[in-house]
């Protein structure tokens, strides 16, 4: 059978005879694949394939398969994370990502007035997974799906995703990636308070700067 396996007997190294085994490496690999097969009866952690799709293997939290847009709160549109800032779609490499700039601010889920993306697309037949869109996105927005299910027979509509598509709730975020979700939503929150107490403490810097141009009138 394994031609390719044999041994000879070299000339003397150090006054010892030294045995070349060819193909040493291959018998190695059939040993480990004979131990699996037989040990995968007994033993679940050597069962390597599972009934799809009846049966799943459980996701890792590192697993990464296409974008998402992430929105705060239970409005999809409001809570939008995305400023239509464009850096994602000039980053990514194969260029499958298409934004529309709206033409008018709206408040974000902190009430902060922000732009927002009009249309916002993806082609997931073209997406290779690299999460450079992720890395690049100042704000958090975009996030890599674990979802892989996406078989059509639309190669082209069925596989453009759109913004209301590709949107989905901070908690489905938490719930993929919780270890990233939760560093992320503490560095927001940390964000957002500083955001508020500077907002705070310029209007009352404004109503004292205010109140003191009006005392001198009122006394006049
Ligand atoms: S994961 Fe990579 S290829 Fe896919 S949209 Fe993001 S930047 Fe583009
Ligand atoms: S996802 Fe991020 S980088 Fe891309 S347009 Fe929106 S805010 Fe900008």
């Amino acid at each position: 059978m394994w031609i390719l396996c044999w041994a000879r007997w070299t000339g003397k190294l150090d006054g010892q005879n030294e045995l070349i085994v060819f193909g040493e490496g291959i018998i190695k690999g059939l040993a480990v694949t004979a131990r699996n097969l037989v040990g995968s009866y007994t033993d679940k952690e050597r069962l390597v394939t599972v009934q799809y799709p009846e049966e799943r293997v459980p996701i890792s939290e590192n697993a990464r398969q296409f974008p998402f847009l992430v929105f705060d709160g239970e409005d999809a549109v409001k809570g939008l994370r995305c400023v239509a800032c464009q850096i994602c779609e000039k980053e990514c490499p194969p260029q499958c990502i298409y934004i529309v700039k709206d033409s008018v601010r709206k408040p974000d889920a902190a009430g902060k007035m922000q732009f927002q993306p009009r249309v916002f697309e993806i082609d997931y037949s073209v997406c290779m997974s690299c999460q450079i869109c992720v890395e690049v996105c100042p704000f958090d927005a975009i996030k890599m799906d674990v979802n892989y299910e996406f078989g059509t027979t639309d190669r082209f509509g069925g596989l453009l995703l759109t913004k209301t598509q590709l949107s989905k709730p901070n908690g489905y975020f938490q719930q993929i990636h919780p270890v990233e979700a939760a560093e992320v939503d503490g560095r927001l929150a940390a964000d957002r308070a500083k955001a508020e107490a500077k907002a705070r403490a310029d209007a009352e810097a404004k109503a004292k700067a205010a109140a003191a141009i009006v005392k001198p009138e009122g006394k006049a």
